[in-house]
């Protein structure tokens, strides 16, 4: 079990039940956690209130962890350019990028027969969105690098190829000071074969000085900080690669 969790969602989605502010609340008291931040899907404008509605349900309960309010805005799926699909975010405290659904189609691609562009276009709108996603000041983290590539392609990706554009990503997110997501969800969704050679991709954020933070992506209260996957792949990179909310908010502040 991790010390906090940075990415949590509720049932203002649509596809999360049981997660409303207060059984966050309680869940990450029992646990004793650090801190937690309720970062829930943007998916376009009209979604953005949603943070309004969890702001105001959280002033109603009590909890003794700490609580940030902050949102996992989509990536606008009609451009290859990486800009989110609601600008509806100022004063929103922590900012993930959900880079979910394939650029220039739309759709959530659950596995390589859900996308509909041959591998090559898929890389190319992949890595211009990728860079945009990460040149973009407002965002504090990446959500999930690397989830959708491999949904997308599955087991034919040039991994080689692939990791190249991560270096790029990575780069750019130095200099943007965005952080890169240890994601658990993701590892519950990966083949074998990925999760094997995931930390390679950290291990590139790590090369170009970034900072990792972990998120669990829960829907439901008892995968609150649950993290098998994630604590997995920490033991494959150096000792103390995962760095606490606090420390990536101050980053983002130095900027
Ligand atoms: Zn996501
Ligand atoms: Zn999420």
């Amino acid at each position: 079990m991790m010390r906090y969790d940075f990415h949590i969602h509720t049932e203002y989605c649509g596809h999360a039940p049981g997660m409303t502010v207060e059984a966050i609340c309680r869940r990450a008291d029992e646990l004793q956690l650090d801190c937690i931040a309720i970062t829930d899907h943007i998916y376009h404008d009209e979604s953005a209130g949603h943070i309004d509605k969890i702001r105001d349900d959280f002033s109603k309960v009590s909890c003794s962890v700490p609580v940030t309010i902050g949102a996992e805005v989509d990536v606008d799926s009609d451009f290859t350019d990486g800009r989110l699909a609601s600008e509806l975010i100022d004063g929103i405290d922590y900012i993930i990028a959900g880079f979910h659904y394939v650029p220039t189609v739309g759709n959530y691609p659950w596995k390589p027969e859900h996308c509909s562009l041959d591998a090559a276009t898929f890389m190319r709108v992949w890595e211009t969105t990728l860079i945009g996603v990460v040149s973009n000041p407002c965002v504090h983290t990446l959500a999930h690098p690397g989830r959708l590539l491999a949904a997308a392609i599955g087991p034919k990706v040039n991994w080689a190829a692939a990791m190249e554009v991560f270096k790029k990503a990575a780069r750019q997110s130095a200099k943007t000071r965005v952080a890169w997501e240890i994601n658990e969800l993701t590892g519950q969704r990966l083949s074998a074969e990925f999760k094997a050679r995931w930390h390679e991709i950290y291990e590139i954020a790590l090369d170009a000085g970034l900072k990792l933070i972990f998120g669990s992506d829960s829907h439901e209260p008892q995968l609150i900080a649950q993290a098998p996957f994630s604590e997995q792949l920490l033991s494959r990179l150096p000792a103390g690669s995962l760095s606490t909310p606090q420390e990536i908010l101050e980053w983002k502040k130095s900027l």
